[in-house]
C-alpha cells in the first residue's frame, strides 16, 4: 500500500508501505509532471501511474533521480516515456553497484523479476534549473549520504525533495560524514522552505525542519563523539553497541526499527574509518 499525500497545490509525495517509508513525489504542471525518485516495488510505482494516468490525465516528462540506490531507482523503467535526470556520478554508479546488486536481487525475491534498470541520460553537476510549464525545479548536488544525491527544490511551492540528505537516521555509510553535515548545513541556509520530503519517513513541515535538521547535525557530532571515546578507551563491538539511538537525540523506532541498524551501521563505518586511518604508517 502507498501512502498519497497532497503537500502542496501542485505537489504530492508517494510513501512505501513495502520497505523503509521510502519517498517518491510528483510535481503537476499544466505542461506535464515531473516524478522525483522512484518506490521499490514496480507494484508501488505502478500506483504513482495509475494516479497520473486515471486521475490527473496527465503524462509525466522527466523523471528525476535523486541518488542511484536501489529503493529509489527500480521503478524507472516503468517511464519510457518520460527523460530521466540524475547527477553524473548516479550512472556510473547504477552500472557498477546498482545494476549486479539488481540481478542479486532478483535471485531472492520475485517481485524484483521485472525490474530493468534504466539509466539517466540528462545529467548534472553541482546545479541545474528544471523549468516546466511555469515550474522551476532547482536542482542541487548534495553528496554525504552518498556521492551522487542531489535534491529537488520547487520554487513556486517551496516544498524541498532532499532525498536521503534527510532522514529520520542519517546514513553516511555510502559517503561520507563530512560531505553530510555540509549538506544538511546547505539545507538549511536555503531560503525558504515550507516542507521537506525526507528520501524516507514523514514530511517534514514549516515548523518543525529547522529543529529536526539541527537535530540530524547534533547526531552526527554525537556519533562521531561517541567513536572518537570508544578508540580513546581501546573500546570495540560492545561499547559501539551500547551506544543507542537515543544516546543521540534519535528515536528507536524511527522507521519502524529500522533506523535503529542504520545507526549501527554508521557507527561501525566511523569506527572502522577511524581504525583504517590510524593503521596508516606515518610519513
Ligand atoms: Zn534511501
Amino acid at each position: 500500500m502507498v501512502l498519497r499525500e497532497r503537500i502542496a497545490e501542485h505537489v504530492y509525495d508517494f510513501r512505501s508501505g513495502l520497505y523503509a517509508q521510502v519517498n517518491a513525489g510528483l510535481v503537476v504542471t499544466p505542461e506535464g509532471c515531473v516524478v522525483i525518485d522512484t518506490l521499490p516495488f514496480p507494484q508501488e510505482t505502478q500506483e504513482i501511474i495509475r494516479f497520473v494516468k486515471n486521475r490527473l490525465r496527465a503524462r509525466v516528462r522527466y523523471l528525476i533521480l535523486t541518488h542511484s540506490h536501489a529503493d529509489h531507482v527500480y521503478g524507472a523503467y516503468l517511464f519510457p516515456e518520460a527523460e530521466v535526470i540524475a547527477h553524473l556520478r548516479c550512472r556510473d554508479l547504477m552500472v557498477k553497484q546498482t545494476r549486479p546488486a539488481l540481478l542479486e536481487a532478483q535471485q531472492r525475491n520475485l517481485a524484483l523479476a521485472d525490474v530493468q534498470l534504466r539509466l539517466p541520460s540528462m545529467l548534472i553537476e553541482r546545479e541545474a534549473t528544471l523549468r516546466l510549464g511555469n515550474f522551476t525545479l532547482v536542482l542541487h548536488h548534495s553528496p554525504g549520504h552518498a556521492p551522487d544525491v542531489i535534491t529537488v527544490y520547487v520554487k513556486e511551492e517551496k516544498v524541498l525533495f532532499a532525498s536521503d540528505t534527510v532522514m529520520p537516521v542519517p546514513y553516511f555509510v555510502y559517503g561520507n560524514i563530512a560531505d553530510m553535515r555540509r549538506s544538511i548545513q546547505a539545507i538549511k541556509q536555503m531560503a525558504p522552505v515550507e516542507d521537506v520530503v525526507q528520501g524516507h519517513g514523514e514530511v517534514l513541515l514549516r515548523g518543525e525542519v529547522d529543529s529536526v535538521l539541527d537535530a540530524q547535525l547534533a547526531y552526527l557530532d554525537c556519533v562521531e563523539g561517541h567513536v572518537n571515546r570508544i578508540l580513546a578507551e581501546g573500546g570495540g563491538r560492545a561499547e559501539l553497541d551500547a551506544v543507542s539511538l537515543e544516546d543521540c537525540g534519535l528515536s528507536r523506532i524511527a522507521l519502524d526499527g529500522f533506523g535503529l541498524q542504520l545507526h549501527r551501521a554508521n557507527l561501525y563505518f566511523l569506527y572502522g574509518q577511524a581504525r583504517k586511518q590510524a593503521a596508516k604508517p606515518a610519513g
